[in-house]
Order: C-alpha cells, then sequence, then structure tokens
C-alpha cells in the first residue's frame, strides 16, 4: 500500500521543514521528486542528493511561488525534464508575526501573495497537465488557524487568512477538478518542529504552554505531515477528495 512507484511529484518550499519531510518520504515511496526552492539552493540540493543516495531520482528547481511567471517555468521544467506531473504538494509558506494595528498593506499581501496567490499560481500551473493524464493529486498546506475550528494565531491576521482562503480553495477547486482525475485536499499541521515554528517553540514559557494544549504532550515532526502526504497523494486515497485533514497530536479535540 502506499506506493508512488513511478509518479512524478513537485513540492514546493521542500528545501526544508515539512517541504524536504514530504519530497523526502514521497521519494522513499518511489517517487521522482522535484524539489523547489527560493533562496536556500544549497539545502535544496542536499535533498536532492539524500534522494539519490536512497537510489532515487530528484531534482532541485528555482522558483518564488509568488511570482506566476516563475512558476510557469519551474512547472513546464519539471515536467519535461519528468514527463509529466502527478503530484503536486502546495507547501511552500511563510509567517511574519505583526500586531494587527501595525500590519501595513504590503506585510498582508506578502504573506497572501505567497501562502495562498502562491497555491493559485501552481494548481494553475499543474492542472492542464493533469487533466490531459486524466489523473493527478494536489496537496495543499494549511494549518488549524485556518477558521471553522476555533483556533486563531495572535498576530498572525494575514497568515490565517491565507489558510482559511487554501481551505476553500481546495473545497471549491475539488469540485471542479475531481470529475477531471485531479483529487484535491489540505493538510492542516498543529505545530510542527521546524524553522517557522521557532521563535515560539524556543521560548520555554510558551512553549510550555503550547504543550498544554496538545495531547500528544510533543510538538509534530516534519514526518508526521509528510505521512498524512504520502497517503494523500496514493492510490489508496482515491475517494479522499475536498476535504481537510487535521494533523496535530490532538490540539483540536482539548
Ligand atoms: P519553513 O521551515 O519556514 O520552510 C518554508 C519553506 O518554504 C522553505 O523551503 C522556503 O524556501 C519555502 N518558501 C518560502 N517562501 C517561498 C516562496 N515565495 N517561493 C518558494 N518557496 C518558498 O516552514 P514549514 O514549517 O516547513 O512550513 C511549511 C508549510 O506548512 C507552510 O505552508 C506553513 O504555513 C505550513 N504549516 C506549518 C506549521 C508549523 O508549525 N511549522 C503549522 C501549520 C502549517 P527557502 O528555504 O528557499 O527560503
Amino acid at each position: 500500500m502506499f506506493s508512488l512507484k513511478g509518479k512524478k511529484a513537485l513540492v514546493t518550499g521542500a528545501s526544508r521543514g515539512i517541504g524536504k519531510g514530504i519530497a523526502l518520504a514521497f521519494a522513499r515511496q518511489g517517487a521522482m521528486v522535484a524539489v523547489n526552492y527560493r533562496a536556500n539552493e544549497a539545502m535544496a540540493q542536499e535533498v536532492v542528493e539524500e534522494i539519490k543516495k536512497m537510489g532515487g531520482s530528484a531534482m532541485a528547481v528555482k522558483a518564488d511561488v509568488s511570482q506566476k511567471q516563475e512558476v510557469d517555468m519551474m512547472v513546464s521544467k519539471v515536467a519535461s525534464e519528468f514527463g509529466g506531473i502527478d503530484i503536486l504538494a502546495n507547501n511552500a509558506g511563510i509567517v511574519a508575526y505583526r500586531p494587527f494595528a501595525q500590519m501595513e498593506e504590503a506585510d498582508w499581501d506578502q504573506v497572501l501573495d505567497t501562502n495562498l496567490k502562491g497555491q493559485f499560481f501552481c494548481i494553475k500551473a499543474v492542472a492542464p497537465y493533469m487533466e490531459k493524464q486524466g489523473k493527478g493529486r494536489i496537496i495543499n498546506l494549511s494549518s488549524i488557524a485556518s477558521g471553522g475550528v476555533g483556533v486563531g494565531f495572535l498576530n498572525l491576521a494575514h497568515y490565517c487568512a491565507s489558510k482559511g482562503g487554501v481551505v476553500a480553495l481546495t473545497e471549491e477547486l475539488a469540485l471542479e477538478l475531481t470529475p477531471k482525475g485531479i483529487n484535491v485536499n489540505a493538510i492542516a499541521p498543529g505545530a510542527i518542529d521546524t524553522d517557522m515554528s521557532k521563535a515560539v517553540a524556543s521560548n520555554p514559557e510558551v512553549l510550555k504552554g503550547l504543550l498544554a494544549r496538545v495531547p500528544k504532550g510533543r510538538l509534530g515532526k516534519p514526518e508526521d505531515i509528510a505521512a498524512m502526504a504520502v497517503f494523500l497523494a496514493s492510490d489508496e486515497a482515491d475517494y479522499c477528495t475536498g476535504a481537510v485533514f487535521y494533523v496535530d497530536g490532538g490540539w483540536l479535540a482539548s
């Protein structure tokens, strides 16, 4: 079960953190993986080397997902190198703590352009390839702080709005793309141990308060999210589409 043998995957923001975890897990299941990065070429190249060491195929590909032209070039490069694209993990994202009173239009735009518009650009670019094949998998990274479940993250109005937009985008696109053979789902992680959560997790008092809300009693690991991504990318998840999968160590239940 859960084999991705021969599948061609593009993972955005895969130079580190959750994206790296997803890229490695996809490769371990047999997929060819395009490792997207924005700035950290050396780290992306390390992920590629790690995949090659385990006998897999991978390429690093630079693109800022908030720039349509760069996304279009990335997707056409990956599709021509791999001979198509079966799986898109829309993972690239940023966070920038700012109280709402000090939040400027530029702050809002930067976060929305990366976290939401970036996913739109990537889906726009890959969907035609998937439609032509009559199958595909799109996995969008949201967050538990995306509305509807009673979790907001302080000083992150733009981030929470972007992640709520990802949920809405996922549900709507499932209606349009599922009949064409493309399943669209979202993963909503809780607190995962990456660079993104460092600001919070490096403060012992804050971390203690956070973990008090997590029945598992620990931060999540990129591998915890990657396991869900592998499932959603696999043939076994054929009947899953338009859904949000919360992977949060029990946070929402507490
Ligand atoms: P991270 O450790 O900060 O890594 C972010 C990744 O995104 C890096 O590979 C970075 O590339 C890339 N990236 C950022 N902006 C980009 C852009 N404009 N174009 C292309 N790539 C870009 O973050 P993470 O914790 O792994 O988060 C991954 C996803 O999970 C995000 O969507 C995040 O919102 C979501 N998430 C995370 C948590 C958490 O607790 N960590 C919780 C819920 C949801 P470079 O290295 O080149 O800069």
